[in-house]
């Protein structure tokens, strides 16, 4: 049986949180001299010399709408890295419990154990890039706290089969987090809708990629209510700025424009794997659910090194586990596109044979 209340971290539980003074009072009022701001104003235009809203409950309810969830399923951070320390700060003992990752993925589930001093348990992927059931479930134990999912996965594009994440969430006790920060790119359904059915399930989503805000850093996550409040407990009052918070709620106001972007680079992202697939030693381009892909080119790291020389940077993932002689590569823009393949025509100029 799932219990959070046995995973919340001993002194998480017995926190008092810090009550800021936009939380002692939060109604109507004129003359704020609760905060210590400069009542004069700023060198801006703007009110940014107040302290922002620590609980956004203007972006939460716009973003509500539009996932179709209520707004206290939500939870707001720097980032989904901030949002991946603070599940390590609620959830895992230092020193004492253990998560378990399934690589090649993103790099911040390790690091940030690392930081938070939690031991990471690996369950590599399987050669198509697939989640191996049998062997994370031999890598649970009592102090497991965390399995980290990633779907669409980076560096690898593939979504993972929706019926081996259902099967890791029916069967594990602790959290599972599915994050989605390519969601908007795939041809699979957010797991968002299923979070009524898996109290154990953590669903994290980004502005950073298709909604093209990554500047800004809001990460998201969806979760019980229980989840989120001892999230909200731990999180620094006031980690979403006055700016973001007005430039986010603007932004999504414009679904539609990024629908249409959407729309565009997984046309390119097609048109792409095309090209690269029809290049002589390009040995796989992998099918992909992001708005990047993972190519298998021979001399990967000489590839990356002649690009760096025409001022272009792509991801060498060559000396990664599963990932050997491969290359992230992100889809740009029409002319940024056409610019990689005109310098992989002059790379093979070079080189031939
Ligand atoms: C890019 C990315 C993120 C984004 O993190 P932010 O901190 O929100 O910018 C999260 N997870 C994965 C797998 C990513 O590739």
């Amino acid at each position: 049986m799932f219990d959070l209340d046995k995973l919340i971290r001993p002194n998480i539980k017995k926190l008092v949180p810090y009550s800021s003074a936009r939380d002692e009072f939060s109604g109507e009022a004129k003359v704020f001299l609760d905060a210590n701001e400069n009542s004069l104003g700023s060198p801006l235009t703007k009110w940014y010399n107040r302290y922002p809203d620590p609980h956004q409950r203007a972006v939460k309810e716009k973003l509500a709408a539009i996932k179709g969830i209520g707004a206290e399923h939500i939870f707001l951070g720097n980032g989904s890295d901030e949002c991946i320390d603070l599940l390590y700060r609620s959830f895992c003992e230092p020193g004492k419990d253990n998560v378990i990752i399934c690589p090649p993925t993103y790099g911040m589930y390790e690091v940030s154990a690392n930081i938070n001093d939690t031991a990471v348990r690996k369950a590599p992927l399987t050669e198509d890039f697939q989640l191996d059931l049998v062997h994370i479930e031999n890598l649970v134990d009592a102090n497991t706290r965390i399995i980290w999912l990633c779907s669409p996965n980076n560096p690898t594009g593939n979504s993972l089969r929706r019926e081996d994440m259902e099967m890791v969430l029916n069967n594990f006790n602790g959290l599972v987090v599915i994050d989605e920060a390519y969601i908007n790119f795939a041809r699979q359904k957010t797991f968002i809708q299923e979070l009524t059915e898996y109290p154990n399930l953590v669903v994290m989503q980004t502005l950073s990629k298709a909604w093209g805000l990554a500047g800004l850093r809001l990460g998201m996550a969806f979760a019980s209510t229980a989840v989120i409040d001892t999230l909200d407990k731990v999180k620094p009052p006031y980690n979403i700025n006055q700016a973001t918070q007005e430039l986010v709620l603007k932004a999504l106001d414009e679904v539609g424009q990024v629908n249409d972007m959407i729309h565009l680079l997984t046309d390119m992202r097609e048109a792409m794997a095309e090209v690269f697939a029809s290049m002589p030693t390009v040995d796989k381009v992998y099918p992909s659910d992001a708005n990047f892909l993972l190519v298998k080119i021979r001399d990967a790291r000489k590839v990356y090194e002649f690009m760096l020389t025409r001022g272009i940077v792509l991801r060498d993932r060559s000396n990664v586990k599963l990932c050997e002689d491969c290359l992230r590569i992100t889809i740009g823009t029409e002319k940024e596109n056409t610019v990689l393949v005109d310098a992989m025509h002059d790379w093979y100029d070079q080189n031939p044979g």
